[in-house]
């Protein structure tokens, strides 16, 4: 039993009778991938209402008992988030930012008429998961533990109203690197979907969400793409962001530029972590509109340098190329842009404890 202050909630310990052998452990971390392989536990606490959060404990990873009728399975009533650890050059292990990624859980869990998690349970619960399955960091260059923390309706009712029972558990990946050596620029269609409105969910962390962006990233692929660009879905013009990830345009005046927050764009920490560094390095930093017409004629000008894409999971991906049925345009050379390069440099040393954080964005756990 581990019993945490801050918490006033007691994680009880199941530990898995028979974790994975020790070889095949090791033959994973050498070649994680990304969201293939789990550890060996998990969190789980339950939401019963008028009781609250409750039971919280550390379990073996498997499957979960859901009866059939679960709100979840019929109204879609789950969000989730995405954030790693890293495991520090003196043995340490350090999360990023997990506090940002807890009031973001809050804020979809009110957008989805779910109950909050207090904040410094959400970290808790992550450090728990990471304490427990410490010997699950990759051994490759670049390697990360991915948690993902989630929360869903697990009540039994058919009924519309927002479900009275929920679980929260968080799981945990050995991710790679996202990309072997250094990021290659992606290419991007612009979908003629759109993937969230004014007043929806799309500043939500949801599983819905997800789930209308698979069609549109299914087309993205078969035209022989990387990823999908969604545009606003009033006027059909002004750039939002890919299916995952922020975006960021990058000028030759010195600026930077990524589109602002109006409640259709996830607010990314990568994003927000992101436009505090490009002000460091002594760049012009914009939160505004920016429609798919300026873009193709400042390509085209030579007046945009670079594009970038960001999220936790790829960190930063240069935009090398954009297409939509009008036809298609190149950013800069196509490739990695410089400034792409040196913020995505400076990004991961902070968050691996090679540079001095500045912020205060790295929580050291162990
Ligand atoms: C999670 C997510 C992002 C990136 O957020 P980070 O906090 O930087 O990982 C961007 N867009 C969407 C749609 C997302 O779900």
């Amino acid at each position: 039993m581990a019993t945490d202050a801050a918490t006033s909630q007691t994680f009880t310990r199941h530990p898995h009778p028979a974790p994975l052998a020790v070889d095949a452990r090791n033959a994973v971390l050498a070649d994680p991938g990304f969201g293939r392989a789990f550890t060996d536990h998990m969190v789980e606490i339950d939401y019963t209402e008028g009781r609250g959060w409750h039971d919280a404990r550390i379990v073996p990873y498997g499957p979960i008992p859901l009866d059939p009728a679960a709100a979840v399975l019929h109204y879609a009533q789950e969000i989730f988030e995405g954030l790693k650890a890293y495991r520090l050059a003196d043995g340490g292990i350090a999360l990023f930012r997990p506090e940002a990624n807890a009031a973001r859980f809050n804020a979809s869990a009110r957008r989805l008429a779910m109950p909050e998690l207090p904040e410094d349970l959400f970290v808790e619960a992550v450090r728990q998961q990471v304490l427990v399955d410490q010997d699950w960091f990759p051994t490759v260059e670049g390697g990360s533990l991915y948690l993902r923390p989630f929360m869903f309706a697990s009540e039994a009712f058919l009924g519309v109203r927002p479900s009275k029972q929920y679980k929260f558990l968080v799981i945990a990946s050995p991710a790679g690197n996202y990309f072997k050596s250094g990021a290659p620029a992606v290419s991007i269609w612009v979908s003629d979907f759109t993937r969230a409105a004014q007043g929806g969910t799309g500043a939500a962390k949801c599983g819905g969400n997800y789930a209308a962006s698979l069609v549109p990233t299914a087309e993205a692929f078969e035209r022989g793409h990387d990823q999908v660009l969604f545009l606003d879905a009033a006027e059909h013009k002004w750039v939002e962001e890919l299916g995952g990830m922020n975006l960021f345009f990058v000028f030759d005046d010195g600026s930077v530029l990524t589109p602002e927050l109006t409640g259709t764009i996830l607010p990314g920490i990568t994003r927000a972590s992101l436009l505090e560094l490009a002000a460091e390095e002594g760049l012009t930093v914009r939160e505004g509109r920016y429609s798919l017409d300026q873009w193709k004629a400042d390509a085209a000008s030579g007046k945009l340098l670079e594009t970038f894409a960001c999220g936790t999971a790829a960190v930063v991906t240069p935009v090398g190329r954009v297409a939509d049925r009008a036809g298609e345009f190149t950013i800069g050379t196509g490739g990695p842009g410089q400034l792409t390069q040196k913020l995505r440099q400076r990004l991961v040393a902070i968050q691996r404890g090679e540079a001095a954080d500045a912020h205060g964005w790295v929580r050291r756990i162990a």
